[in-house]
């Protein structure tokens, strides 16, 4: 396989309360991706869940297929807790956990890490390919006012090969999974890990504001809309496997 690099045109977002999230995604070597078409193939069965049940994107999609992981292979994933929050690790395993009921992709936590989160899984542990930590814009690729930061990175076969969530460490949101402040920076940390989470199983935007891969956190509760769920099938296990 050539290794040409290729990176993605990011994709900015921001909130009624400058708190921002960013997709960034890289393909590993050949054939460049189409880009991601909102709202493609809808499926008949309706799914349970706010909004618009075609509100789902793909970050990239190969021979018509999205990019997925390998349905058939447990994701290791690890946290670094550099930085984080109080109660930070049982909040990200709930999202993961979310993300498995939702796609079917198994994740296996491995521990903590002093690895970054970053797109080309560079200097993860050998049993990872997912990792999630904090920084600052000052020692990252977040700007001021981003939330966080997620995606993943795939091969020319259109297998995700490795992920990375990243969250503010400047960004105080409330915790949990609930509606969240009124006031101040809108959304909790609980939507703001699934919504990175699905940047990192092959999500990108959408503009159906229910939906949680909406491009701002907003005052909603932290759980999947009808979208979400759609696209979050067609990536997981249902794609099949590598
Ligand atoms: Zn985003």
């Amino acid at each position: 396989m050539t290794m040409t690099r290729h990176t993605r045109a990011t994709t900015l977002c921001l909130t009624l309360a400058v708190t921002l999230s960013l997709v960034v995604g890289l393909m590993l070597a050949g054939a460049p991706v189409s880009a991601a078409v909102a709202g493609r193939r809808p499926l008949m069965s309706a799914e349970i869940g706010r909004g618009d049940p075609a509100a789902y994107a793909f970050f990239a999609e190969i021979d018509g297929e999205p990019i997925h992981w390998n349905p058939c292979r447990r994701i290791g994933w690890r946290l670094n807790l550099g930085r984080a929050p109080d109660r930070a690790r049982p909040q990200a395993r709930k999202a993961l956990r979310r993300v498995n009921e939702a796609t079917g992709l198994r994740f296996r936590y491995q521990g903590r890490t002093s690895a970054r989160p970053n797109a080309r899984g560079r200097n993860y542990p050998r049993d990872t390919s997912l990792v999630m930590g904090w920084s600052t814009p000052r020692r990252s690729q977040l700007t001021r006012g981003q939330a966080g930061v997620g995606g993943p990175q795939w091969s020319s076969t259109g297998e995700i090969v490795s992920g990375f969530v990243l969250f503010n460490a400047k960004i105080e949101l409330q915790p949990g999974f609930g509606q969240g402040t009124k006031f101040g920076y809108q959304g909790t940390l609980g939507q703001l890990m699934m919504h990175e989470s699905g940047h990192a199983v092959g999500l990108d935007h959408v503009s159906d504001p229910a939906q949680i891969l909406y491009s701002m956190l907003t005052d909603k509760r932290a759980t999947w809309g009808a979208g979400d769920k759609n696209g979050l099938r067609q990536v997981g296990k249902r794609a099949g496997c590598f």
